[in-house]
Parts: C-alpha cells; structure tokens; sequence
C-alpha cells in the first residue's frame, strides 16, 4: 500500500479522493515499473494528482461532496486516473528524490 496520510474528523471528500488516487496509482505503478518507486517520487505524484482532482471537485459542505462524487464513482475514477498519469509523466520528466525543492501541495 502506498501510504498516504489521513485527515482525521470523518469522511471527507479529501479523503475520499486519497483513497481513490492511492488505489488508481497502485495500478499505474503496476504498469509503469520504471518508475521511480521511491518514497519522494511517489508522494509527489499523489500531491500533484490531488491538486488537479482538489480543484474540479472543490465543493462544500463535505457531506453534499462525498454524495455527489459516490454518484458518479465512475467519473471520478477516470479524472483520477488521468491525474495520476499527468503526475506521473511529469515526476518522471524532473524527478526531485535528489533536489531540494518543495510542493507547496502537503
Ligand atoms: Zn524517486
């Protein structure tokens, strides 16, 4: 399991769309075994992709959120399969496992 840290205070959306990226990424990994399988690298693809999937499902209150996307799991998945592989693609073009630069992304 790619370990991805947890808000606690209930379901959320964020961590909704933890799990779905973390799951979504295992199985790009899966398919992709050169990618750099380092901690860093993996944290940044997560960070990246939930950045993308935080600004198109940017809704609130939490639980009119969590609803809404279980309606259209489907969908969601796919826009998080496709944040993944633009986190990926661009972590594996400028890998940072050795700089020093930060996401601003947690
Ligand atoms: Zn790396």
């Amino acid at each position: 399991m790619i370990s991805i840290e947890q808000e606690l205070g209930g379901m959320s959306m964020r961590n909704y769309m933890e799990e779905v990226v973390g799951e979504v990424f295992e199985e790009v990994l899966r398919n992709n075994p050169d990618f750099c399988q380092c901690a860093k690298c993996k944290q940044d693809v997560v960070a990246i992709a939930l950045s993308k999937i935080r600004g198109r499902y940017a809704v609130s209150p939490e639980g009119e959120i969590l609803a809404r996307v279980e309606q259209s799991d489907r969908q969601v998945r796919a826009d998080a399969l496709l944040a993944v592989m633009q986190g990926v693609k661009q972590v594996a073009a400028k890998p940072r496992h050795d700089g020093t630069a930060e996401l601003t992304e947690e």
